[in-house]
């Protein structure tokens, strides 16, 4: 894969100069790891709406539903200002295609997850989302998004990295004028993987493509994308891993000797009982499907769903 994918980037984190307090907030994965892979597109929602540098610092205020931006000492609420901003930037994000977006923790403009709004009392509550990050998940509902905090935590990394390129190819998939037929060789390419997020989603999204032949292709489509997002979104455990490695090794029963199932087997039972990470019983099954030269596995992108350079099955 030749081309990197388009991801937005709160601006702090890249190393850009565009805090409250003239700072940055230069996360060095995001600029030395997946910079390789990813083209990024930074956004400062505060400096994009016509918020100086310095600036007075902000929280968010009252109803954590529907929070207010204010200034922290002198009151004064930048909501609507921001909401305008949220708009036309979100409608110029549609030209860009994005894989994903990164987000930076905590703020009230551009947090995710847990951010504090504070009631009249002073009390902060830990329920609420910064404005443009609301706007983004509003407006690209499907799209993979996480905070910069949670990529240093190894399986959420491994299933955001997955998601993206998951992501990435269904865009690519859409591009490349998609017919039934298509569909279904990309559906079973992704069968594996759907298994290791949620075999229930695999089941179903069988059941739509079998029936997908009569349907209108741009229904059959949607449906197909919104449990694709939905499926990738589950966490791919150990549980649900090993369950696919049996899958394999049962696959393989008629090719695999005695004795390279008894290996496969002893190695499968250690990662489950986290002695080794997911890596090595992939590489002795990588190596198998090179030996046995099987099309179906060959094919799979549970084998290799991103870059193994970014080694993010090292870690889980
Ligand atoms: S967190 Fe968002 S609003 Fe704040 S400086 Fe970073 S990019 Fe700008």
């Amino acid at each position: 894969m030749e081309e990197k994918i388009k991801v937005g980037v709160s601006s702090c984190l890249l190393g850009n100069r565009v805090r409250y307090d003239g700072g940055h907030k230069h996360d060095r994965y995001i600029t030395d790891v997946l910079a390789n892979y990813f083209q990024f597109v930074p956004v400062c929602p505060e400096v994009e709406c016509g918020l100086p540098v310095p600036r007075e610092a902000m929280h968010l205020k009252g109803d954590p539903d529907q929070p207010r931006l204010v200034t922290t000492r002198s009151s004064v609420d930048h909501t609507d200002k921001m909401q305008k901003f949220c708009d036309v930037k979100t409608r110029e994000l549609e030209n860009e295609q994005l894989c994903a977006f990164i987000f930076k923790k905590d703020s009230p403009s551009s947090g995710l997850f847990r951010v504090k709004v504070y009631g009249n009392s002073g009390q902060a509550q830990k329920k609420g989302r910064g404005l443009f990050a609301s706007a983004v998940v509003n407006r690209f509902p499907l799209l993979p998004v996480e905070e910069e905090g949670r990529l240093h935590d190894a399986n959420l990394r491994e299933n955001f990295i997955e998601r993206v390129y998951c992501y990435y190819r269904w865009q690519s998939f859409l591009e490349h004028e998609p017919d039934y037929k298509k569909l279904v060789q990309f559906h079973t390419r992704h069968k594996l993987q759907l298994m290791a997020h949620s075999p229930k989603h695999l089941a179903q999204m069988g059941r739509l493509v079998a029936a997908g032949k009569n349907m209108p292709r741009d229904q059959l489509l949607e449906q197909y994308q919104e449990s694709l997002a939905e499926a990738m979104a589950l966490k791919a455990t150990v549980k649900k891993n090993v369950n696919v490695l049996y899958h394999i090794m049962g696959h393989f029963k008629t090719f695999l000797t005695g004795d390279e199932k008894t290996e496969l087997s002893e190695v499968i039972e250690k990662y489950a009982r986290f002695m080794i990470p997911l890596v090595v019983p992939l590489t002795l099954v990588g190596h198998y499907v090179r030996k046995y030269k099987d099309s179906y596995l060959q094919d799979q992108v549970y084998l290799e769903p991103h870059p193994a350079e970014l080694m993010l099955r090292n870690h889980v």
